[in-house]
């Protein structure tokens, strides 16, 4: 069974035909998916707690249908919109059984979709608001200069070396979050060597996407190759970041699948050991089982 730790499941680009991308996620080999609650903005961050409880409750969930976790948080680019209703709703929301993380929260230096001071803040007060309740955090980071425009798939942050957003992320975890002995994911990791052990260092798991298996991706792969076997995670981001040998349509769950074969051949062991160290990594780390949401 293999998990895809990380999609926005309530993206507009599958509002019709969302039950048949699960079941094809299903007959894939995933068992599992962590719903991305951010929406367009705060006021949709319980979206993906709606897709979760609404397909939760299919009588083929767990058996033909994934089990679906979500989460809260609100991004990088709107913590302009992060105001104190709304974090009191992301409060809110971090109460309820089905929403396992806090996040995607973070820092974008990439996009610069609001300040990086009003970023920082809206950071730190989301990690204050995740701790009280307990919640792993999960983490967009990306620095500035990281890639062409408009090219998500060009996220090789480590290319030219820019770490300023690393940099932040890690004064602002040291200092707000590794005291509260709670752990968190690095999503769509595309860091270097450097930030990769810092984040393991911080308990951290690793999570790749399907940038990982971009012919260009060479660098990344050799960081991902060193990971621990038990700090890493696959995910597709859907719907963005399409994993070869669909890159550039819409991505979905069942396609994790091939970014795990990647990361499998990169590190010279078998999918189903990839399969199931991810799994008991997420697991874990979430501490739920395949059975826990019914
Ligand atoms: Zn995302």
């Amino acid at each position: 069974m293999l998990i895809d730790s990380h999609a926005h499941l309530d993206s507009h680009r599958f509002a019709d035909d969302r039950e048949s991308i699960l079941r094809r996620a299903w007959d894939a080999g995933v068992g599992a998916v962590l719903a991305i609650g951010i929406g367009e903005g705060p006021a949709e961050m319980h979206q993906a707690l709606a897709i979760c409880r609404e397909f939760n409750a299919h009588p083929e969930s767990g058996a033909g249908l994934p089990r679906l976790y979500a989460s809260a948080g609100i991004y990088p680019h709107t913590t302009t919109e992060a105001d104190e209703a709304a974090l009191a709703r992301l409060d809110t929301l971090l109460a309820e059984p089905e929403v396992i993380a806090c996040g995607e929260i973070g820092l974008d230096y990439y996009h610069e979709g609001a300040p990086h001071d009003v970023q920082r803040r809206g950071l730190i007060r989301q990690l204050e608001i995740a701790a009280a309740r307990k919640r792993p955090i999960l983490i967009h980071c990306r620095p500035k200069d990281s890639g062409a425009p408009g090219d998500r798939s060009s996220s090789l942050g480590w290319k030219d070396g820019a770490t300023d957003a690393w940099d932040d992320l890690f004064a602002v975890l040291e200092e707000h979050w590794r005291h509260t002995g709670l752990r968190g994911v690095m999503h769509c990791f595309s860091g270097g060597w450097p930030e990769a052990q810092r984040a393991v260092d911080l308990g951290f798991l690793i999570s790749f996407a399907g940038n990982l298996t971009y012919p260009k991706a060479q660098p990344l792969r050799n960081v991902a190759a060193r990971v621990p076997l038990d700090s890493l995670l696959v995910e597709t981001d859907a719907p963005w970041l399409a994993p070869m040998p669909n890159r550039g349509k819409r991505n979905e769950p069942a396609w994790v699948a091939e970014t795990a074969r990647v990361l499998a051949e990169t590190r010279g062991v078998s999918p189903a050991e990839i399969a199931a160290a991810t799994t008991k990594n997420f697991l874990g780390l979430f501490h739920v089982t395949p059975n826990v949401g019914n």
